[in-house]
């Protein structure tokens, strides 16, 4: 199965991902942590991308299809798999059907994550990564059990250097600016289905897991 989660930065698309993938046993492909690796390990796409990830703003199209493309040539995802945080604009949907196309296949399944404003600005500025696993945790929300310190690994925990309010705000907009031709794209293919992500992580990892059962009892019909 080829799932997408789309939704506004701190809708929980990476949480969620990571359940899912790890439900369905498919790799998760997360384009903000792959770029977050080149940038840490200061390759030359992580150089390239690193002003544009700091001002919040998306990174060239043609850089990230040429990221994605190199991901899909890894053999795990011949079986399928979550991907999280691309498309973000219209150009990376037809760009993402091409790759796809080009290995005889297509995305199976699209869910929106549908959020609020305030509550993605308190999540987000909020939020603490780890460093060495990049599991996420709250300040109040979710915080870990040891102050400073992952609860999986011991790694050290961090703010993202985007997550400040005014970062965010401004990849609120760039979001707003790009989601609605993708929502309409998407719908058009009669692949999208949204959820609140308001609710509780579990009961919308739960509906998830539904949608995608529902949509893979129907692709062996
Ligand atoms: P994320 O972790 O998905 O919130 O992404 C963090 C940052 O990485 C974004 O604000 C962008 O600067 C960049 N980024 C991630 N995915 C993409 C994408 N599909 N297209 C362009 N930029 C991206």
């Amino acid at each position: 199965m080829r799932i997408i989660l789309l939704g506004p930065p701190g809708a929980g698309k990476g949480t969620q991902a990571k359940s899912l993938a790890q439900e369905l046993n498919l790799p998760h492909i997360s384009t903000g942590d792959i770029l977050r690796q080149n940038v840490k390990e200061q390759t030359e796409l992580g150089k390239a991308a690193r002003d544009f990830m700091d001002k919040g703003l998306l990174v060239p199209d043609q850089l990230m299809a040429e990221m994605l493309k190199q991901r899909f040539n890894q053999t795990d995802t011949k079986k399928g798999f979550i991907l999280d945080g691309y498309p973000r604009n219209l150009n990376q949907a037809e760009t993402l059907e091409r790759l796809l196309s080009q290995r005889n296949t297509d995305i199976n399944l699209v869910v929106y994550l549908d959020t609020s404003d305030g509550v993605i600005i308190q999540r987000l500025t909020g939020r603490l990564v780890c460093n060495v696993c990049a599991a996420n945790f709250h300040i109040k929300n979710m915080p870990p059990k040891v102050k400073g310190a992952c609860d999986s690994c011991s790694g050290e925990l961090i703010q993202r250097s985007d997550d400040t309010e005014e970062t965010v705000k401004m990849r609120l907009e760039v979001y707003k600016k790009e989601i609605s031709p993708l929502l309409e794209y998407y719908a058009a293919k009669k692949k999208l289905y949204r959820l609140s992500a308001d609710e509780e992580q579990d009961l919308v990892l739960s509906k998830i897991i539904h949608l995608a059962q529902v949509c893979n009892d129907s692709l062996k019909v």
